[in-house]
């Protein structure tokens, strides 16, 4: 996306795509190319976008688990007021850059964990062969050490919410945390398929609607692990990919 300088506005144009919710924001924020001078980081400032603007379109994704969530936004001459740019031009990618060690920090463990809970509890019912998944070694031990993943998950989280609380942005830990909590939530999602077993097999979206009063096919704790192992395989791309992840670890934590 390039913004040319017009007075008090800038001109925008170009597209942006992978934008989460924009069928429902009100304001986008998008950074755009002023410059073309300079390093490939350098150039480029962080705009605040009126979504009702005249000369955008937003057009739906449609993501591997059937849901709209994504979208491509379009901008054909959008004029954006200059007020609307956060520091200063041709500086936004610090701004996203501060911006991207907020956004990769989530609880993740948390997320894991409710995963793990029904894996459990659907180990511990009784199939029709009269089998539990609960006498399962092997089933029980991978288990057992995703449990003790998101432990670990859970104690980095706590000294990145530690250091929040005392003022400090959470750094390079939030690509550690992201990257690592992205991996685990995906091996998670994998177990929840295995238990689940053939009830992972019918498609059944309106099970999931609130109210809905078709009975689902299957016990009741199955039917969200399906469409949580479809939709969470984005996990090591979205916010930035695991490998990205990495090589910043590798710059800023092993100064390699
Ligand atoms: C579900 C979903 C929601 C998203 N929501 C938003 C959103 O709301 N807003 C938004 O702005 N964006 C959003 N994105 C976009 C997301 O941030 C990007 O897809 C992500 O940062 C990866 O960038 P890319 O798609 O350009 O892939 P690329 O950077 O082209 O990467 C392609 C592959 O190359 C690898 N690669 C690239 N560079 C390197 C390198 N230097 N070293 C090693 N490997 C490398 C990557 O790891 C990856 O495997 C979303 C993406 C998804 C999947």
């Amino acid at each position: 996306m390039a913004a040319v300088s017009d007075g008090d506005d800038y001109i925008v144009n170009g597209t942006k795509i992978w934008t989460s919710y924009a069928q429902h924001a009100d304001m986008m924020f998008a950074l755009v190319r002023t410059s073309t001078e300079g390093k490939r980081q350098e150039g480029i400032s962080f705009l605040l976008i009126d979504m009702t603007a005249p000369g955008i379109t937003v057009k739906p994704i449609i993501n591997l688990e059937g849901v709209h969530e994504l979208n491509q936004v379009f901008f054909d001459d959008v004029r954006v007021p200059k007020k609307n740019r956060v520091g200063e031009e041709n500086d936004g990618w610090s701004v996203a850059k501060y911006l991207l060690e907020f956004e990769r920090f989530s609880m993740s463990s948390v997320e894991i964990r409710r995963v793990l809970g029904r894996v459990e509890e659907l180990a511990r019912q009784t199939r029709n062969d009269g089998a539990t998944l609960a006498r399962e070694p092997a089933f029980m031990q991978k288990l057992a050490k995703l449990n003790v993943d998101a432990t670990a998950l859970e104690i980095s989280e706590q000294r990145v919410l530690s250091n929040l609380s005392a003022g400090n942005p959470p750094g390079a830990a939030s690509s550690i945390q992201k990257a690592r909590g992205s991996e685990v939530q995906q091996q998670a999602d994998i177990l929840g398929v295995e238990a689940a077993a053939y009830y992972a097999n019918p498609l059944q979206p309106e099970a999931l609607e609130l109210g809905t009063n078709r009975p689902p096919v299957g016990p009741e704790l199955a039917i969200t692990l399906v469409p949580m192992y479809l939709s969470n395989r984005m996990r090591t791309i979205a916010g930035g990919s695991s490998e990205i992840q990495r090589n910043i670890v590798a710059k800023a934590v092993l100064g390699l």
